[in-house]
């Protein structure tokens, strides 16, 4: 008997813990205000600017390379016309006069026609974040050079996730969003630099965590660093621009 008893007291309380769970459940699906954020609200940006967001920063204004310099601070010399402009082959490599970490960055981009030119000398240039990462342009159009070399690798470390490359002479599009990386007061690295890239509008790097600076030969390796400016690549080829917008993260 007193079995018995002990059995239906365990039963009711089986029942009540049953219950009482599906009172709690329903009490979350009835208060949805429980996981509704409301402040701080996300800055306002519009785009209305030729699809350019309110809070970019344009580091080309269509006339002059004055956001822009040489390694040595000189002036830039690569040719401007109407709203481009093109490396002049031979007088280096251009920066940012700005520094930046963290970014979104938007460029449009053009490889020239050329003949009797293949692999990594057709149509190269390639955007360095922070003057170390580079992301490469290359005419990768019915031109085959190493995968790890080709239009939107970053560059010996990582292929593109596909190849939607547009043949020379037609305008392409790289919208990146760059991590930079954070170093230990031992100049140790602390989080490594990441990119996630879209060519074309096409998904071509997704996350890719870099190994260190890209380098042409040898193994890729960090080594600690300040905000820095991003360049542009002279590699001997007639590449133009247009159209650069950056944001800060
Ligand atoms: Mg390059």
């Amino acid at each position: 008997m007193k079995n018995k008893n002990i059995i239906k007291i365990k039963l009711i309380l089986l029942i009540l813990l049953f219950n009482t769970n599906i009172i709690t459940s329903a009490q979350e699906i009835i208060n949805p205000e429980e996981t509704e954020i409301w402040e701080p609200t996300p800055l306002i940006i519009d785009t209305f600017n030729r699809s350019i967001p309110s809070d970019a920063i344009i580091l080309f204004n269509k006339k002059s390379l004055d956001k822009w310099k040489r390694l040595d601070g000189s002036k830039a010399l690569w040719s401007v016309e109407k709203d481009t402009f093109t490396i002049k082959p031979g007088t280096g490599d251009i920066i940012t006069n700005q520094e930046f970490t963290d970014v979104q960055l938007h460029i449009e981009w053009r490889t020239p026609i050329v003949e009797d030119t293949m692999g990594q000398n057709r149509g190269n240039s390639g955007i360095y974040f922070q003057q170390r990462y580079e992301l490469q342009i290359l005419d990768s159009f019915e031109n085959k050079t190493y995968i790890n070399g080709q239009a939107g690798s970053i560059y010996k470390q990582f292929s593109p996730l596909v190849n939607a490359s547009k043949g020379p002479d037609i305008w392409q599009t790289y919208d990146i969003v760059f991590i930079a990386p954070t170093f230990n007061i031992d100049k140790s690295i602390k989080t490594n630099a990441s990119m996630t890239v879209f060519h074309n509008g096409v998904l071509i790097q997704f996350n890719s965590i870099l190994k260190g600076s890209t380098t042409y030969i040898g193994q890729p390796e960090y080594e600690s660093h300040e905000k820095d400016s991003i360049l542009l690549q002279d590699h001997g080829s007639k590449v133009s621009f247009r159209n650069i917008w950056v944001r800060e993260l």
